[in-house]
């Protein structure tokens, strides 16, 4: 099969997926406010991409078989869509796993690499559904009250499996083409149903998505940020979906349970501090325009804070730059980048960016959410009083000022802003999961050996 062009993928989502929003079963995706620019940005995903001939190379399936593929991997990722990264993050989890079964359950390992080829080859994309409803957070999923708020086997066929239960939070899935479901934590003895991963195309009969964004619906132009980069989040119901065996990448196997959102977690927080190394500058800039903007810039606490944003952003890519220097080789020869780092930077990262933020907020003041929209701007009665109003200084203009307090509400103090503060958090499994995996790969005996060396006692 040859890569898919941008055409083609607009004619790929005419499948016959039950998609909702606002209420409603969405008939025509690419005309839908929830989903047209989501839709665009995926398009061109592949149009950037298309190469004409037989084989389907695209970037997002490579492996990176050196500490300086996984690099210009994470280099380039930056520049591609959401649905292309999850598919690259995907897939190289789905391997990982596999590579860490392959001594335990080799068919399930080949498998994961026959569906692999089977995406690259018709140049398909995948997002991860990992995270259930869970239920009651401290009941085991076998003891919940509702036994299906746990995705589960509800049947087990001789030519596959039937699952029932719900994904939440699922980025773009209404836009791609396959849902990777993998079990969403470790599973014990006697919960055999529930450890199940899978690869389910987005169309097959039983799945129903149900989206939520933050895409602006209007003033567009006040927006500068989300209108132009916006994803639905999908709640995916899977109402008794048939999973055939050539799909199924684990049923019943718990103590494999984990494997994969352990592998997923390290590709998703990989992605993630290289995106977070991103945002970190571009916080910074922010900061330092609009103090420039209102003639602060060179006052100390201004100054100060922003030598703190600075140190923040830089610290997060030296992480980034220690997960990838300290990349480890599987015996496939693959490479993966070191837990350690990974996780450690990711926290980092997230924990700290609501504080870089509330600098943005107390460097700009309070126009970041009043200042009048680009149409008052444009008004021929007020507009000229508020770029009156809005200028400060020779070189900074009303128009100017008022559209970079339009980025910064837009980037960290709307509808975008929120939702960044909470997937900061929450994205990649939440701080606590990276703390965990932090402690469990630092050298605790090293640290004990150096502090009973300090005491006198080694
Ligand atoms: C915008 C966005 C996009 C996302 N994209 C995806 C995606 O594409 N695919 C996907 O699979 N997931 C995705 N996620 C889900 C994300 O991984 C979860 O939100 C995260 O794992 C937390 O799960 P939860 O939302 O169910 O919250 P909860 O599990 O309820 O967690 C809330 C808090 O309670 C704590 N907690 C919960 N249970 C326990 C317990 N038993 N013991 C100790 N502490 C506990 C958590 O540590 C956390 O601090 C996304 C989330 C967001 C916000």
């Amino acid at each position: 099969m040859p890569m898919m062009t941008g055409e083609q993928y607009l004619a790929s989502l005419e499948d016959g997926r039950r998609i909702y929003a606002d209420g409603e079963q969405v008939k025509d995706l690419t005309s839908h406010p929830q989903f047209a620019t989501a839709i665009r940005l995926v398009e061109k995903g592949y149009a950037d991409h298309y190469q004409p001939g037989d084989d389907v190379n695209g970037p997002y399936f490579a492996i990176p078989r050196s500490r300086d593929d996984l690099r210009s991997l994470l280099g380039t990722l930056l520049h591609w869509d959401m649905v292309t990264v999850t598919t690259s993050q995907g897939l190289l989890a789905l391997l990982t796993a596999a590579a860490r079964m392959r001594a335990d359950h080799p068919h399930y390992s080949q498998r994961i690499e026959d569906y692999f080829e089977h995406c690259r080859r018709n140049d398909l994309r995948c997002v991860q559904a990992i995270t259930d409803a869970k239920g009651d957070r401290r009941i085991a999923p076998g003891a919940q009250e509702d036994p299906d708020v746990y995705t589960r086997i509800v049947e087990r066929r001789p030519d596959g499996v039937v699952i029932r239960g719900a994904k939440l939070h699922i980025s773009a899935a209404a836009v791609s083409h396959e849902l990777v479901v993998m079990p969403t934590k470790r599973m014990k003895d006697g919960e055999d149903d529930y450890a199940i991963a899978c690869a389910i195309p987005v169309n097959a009969p039983g799945v129903k998505i149900v989206n939520t964004n933050y895409a602006p619906r209007d003033r567009h132009e006040d927006f500068p940020a989300s209108s132009a980069h916006n994803m639905p989040e999908g709640f995916v119901i899977l109402d008794d979906v048939f999973v055939p065996h050539e799909r199924v990448f684990l049923a019943g196997e718990v103590a494999h349970s984990a494997t994969f959102a352990h592998s997923l977690g390290l590709w998703e927080r990989l992605g993630g501090t290289a995106h977070m190394s991103e945002f970190g500058d571009t916080l910074v800039g922010l900061a330092e325009l609009i103090a420039e903007a209102n003639g602060t810039e060179r006052i100390s606490h201004i100054r100060e804070k922003i030598a703190e944003m600075v140190i923040y952003a830089t610290l997060v890519r030296a992480g980034l730059e220690a997960a990838i220097a300290n990349a480890e080789p599987s015996p496939e020869g693959w490479y993966f980048p070191s837990e350690l780092y990974t996780n450690a930077a990711k926290h980092y990262a997230a924990a700290e960016f609501s504080h870089m933020v509330r600098h943005v907020h107390d460097i700009g003041g309070g126009s970041i959410v009043t200042a009048p929209s680009v149409k008052d701007l444009e008004n021929d009665e007020v507009g000229p009083f508020v770029k009156k109003y809005m200028a400060t200084k020779p070189g900074v203009s009303g128009e100017y000022r008022t559209q970079l307090f339009h980025a910064i509400r837009d980037y960290t103090a709307d509808a975008y802003g929120g939702w960044q503060l909470v997937t900061m958090l929450q994205s990649g499994g939440g701080l606590y999961a990276q703390r965990l995996v932090a402690r469990k790969h630092y050298d605790m005996d090293r640290a004990k050996g150096l502090a009973l060396k300090l005491a006198g006692l080694s």
